[in-house]
């Protein structure tokens, strides 16, 4: 088939023109350096104030509690390690959950390396934190909570507002993790009520290796880099001035059509959903209605994800499995194991994640394929000696 669709959104997005546009003229007519003296840096300068200005606008921040890093897996690394830091003296136990992204959970082991506590909240078997277990791991020395606003593999999103409350209430900081959600449902920082959340560019339309920490003012996280003065003083090195212009008209862009296209997402999605559970021994994970519009994941009995996603390939159909053989453990996805799913359905896990590029004929795609590779998949003798075998 000639047909492309992509549908590993979650992973990464493709860029949008507005913000390809954004850069381009960037890099060509402002390059200078931001901390100069001369009318090009000053230019450079401006780009970035304008940028900051405009993407906290979005979330309902200030400028200067917006601090531009390279990525999510930064942001999370500097919230998560920058707090450990900062908190040290009052306490060592950070309460998380276990199906963060990894960015969090391998900060976090990092961490109790060092001497921390890390308590990981169980999930039900849709994904969701309870408010309940959350305050019952709450102790004299709780520093930090973290809990992803929602989950890249399964897609459920968690009532932030309610558990970040809790944190309030005892004074202790609240992280989240909103790679998945800004850009596609509505952020904003005091309706959470987080005091640091983290974004990455990518996966709104904008380029790879700009992400964004927001730090609540009066919150003075350690430095991530020292060296000159860049993000007040917070981040040294030149700022990368046209992906910070990338990213703040890639989610202008985004915000500006985020209702009705949650909308039509949402109704792409659900398509999918039950086309999908029509193939038999499926099932969906994640939860069914607090979900992101653009995530569909899914269980298959007997056969193994990697391979439903390599066929999907050939046939031109790009997801994505959160399980991985060729890594050569036989363990499937964290994600999956928290929420419950037995092995021998998570390790045929395959995940669709919908965005700006997709249509209806990429669900009638998709839906017309996927049941041709479980079903050749499942024909095959067992396979599975995932432990053993060699990419
Ligand atoms: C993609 C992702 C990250 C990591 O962001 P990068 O920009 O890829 O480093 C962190 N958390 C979640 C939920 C993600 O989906």
């Amino acid at each position: 088939m000639s047909r492309k669709v992509y549908a590993d959104n979650a992973a990464t997005t493709p860029m949008s023109s507005a913000s390809i546009k954004a850069m381009m003229e960037c890099m060509r007519d402002s390059y200078g350096n931001p901390s100069g003296v001369h009318s090009l840096s000053q230019k450079a300068r401006a780009i970035m104030d304008d940028a900051r200005k405009r993407i906290s606008a979005c979330i309902g921040a200030n400028p200067n509690e917006i601090f531009f890093t390279s990525n999510g897996s930064e942001s999370d690394n500097w919230a998560i390690k920058g707090v450990a830091e900062l908190k040290k003296d009052e306490g060592r136990h950070i309460i998380t959950t276990s199906i963060e992204h990894h960015a969090i959970i391998n900060s976090c082991e990092h961490l109790k390396s060092q001497g921390y506590d890390i308590t990981y909240l169980p999930t039900d078997d849709t994904g969701l934190v309870s408010i309940e277990s959350l305050e019952n791991e709450i102790r004299e020395d709780t520093i930090l909570i973290s809990v992803m606003m929602a989950n890249n593999e399964v897609g459920t999103i968690q009532p932030i507002r309610e558990l970040s409350r809790v944190a309030r209430d005892r004074k202790i900081l609240f992280h989240t993790d909103a790679v998945q959600t800004v850009g596609h449902i509505p952020v904003i920082v005091d309706d959470l009520g987080v005091d640091l959340l983290t974004m990455a560019g990518h996966k709104f339309g904008g380029p790879k290796g700009v992400g964004a920490l927001y730090i609540r003012r009066g919150i003075r996280l350690p430095p991530l880099i020292h060296g000159g003065g860049q993000e007040k003083g917070m981040r040294a090195g030149p700022e990368n001035v046209a992906a910070v212009t990338g990213m703040a008209a890639a989610l202008e862009a985004s915000i500006a059509e985020m209702e009705e296209e949650a909308e039509r997402l949402t109704g792409l999605r659900d398509r999918l959903i039950s086309g999908i559970l029509k193939i038999p021994d499926s099932c969906l994970t994640g939860h069914p209605t607090s979900r992101l519009p653009g995530i569909a994941s899914f269980a298959f009995q007997g056969i193994e994800g990697e391979s439903a996603v390599l066929m999907l390939d050939y046939r031109g159909i790009q997801a994505s499995t959160g399980s991985a053989c060729s890594t050569g453990s036989l363990a499937a996805s964290h994600v999956l194991d928290a929420i419950g799913v037995p092995p021998s359905l998570s390790h045929g896990s395959v995940r669709f994640s919908l965005g700006a590029v997709n249509t209806e004929e990429d669900i009638e795609a998709i839906l017309e394929h996927m049941p041709i590779v479980v079903e050749r998949l499942r024909s095959l003798p067992p396979l599975c000696n995932c432990g053993t075998k060699k990419k």
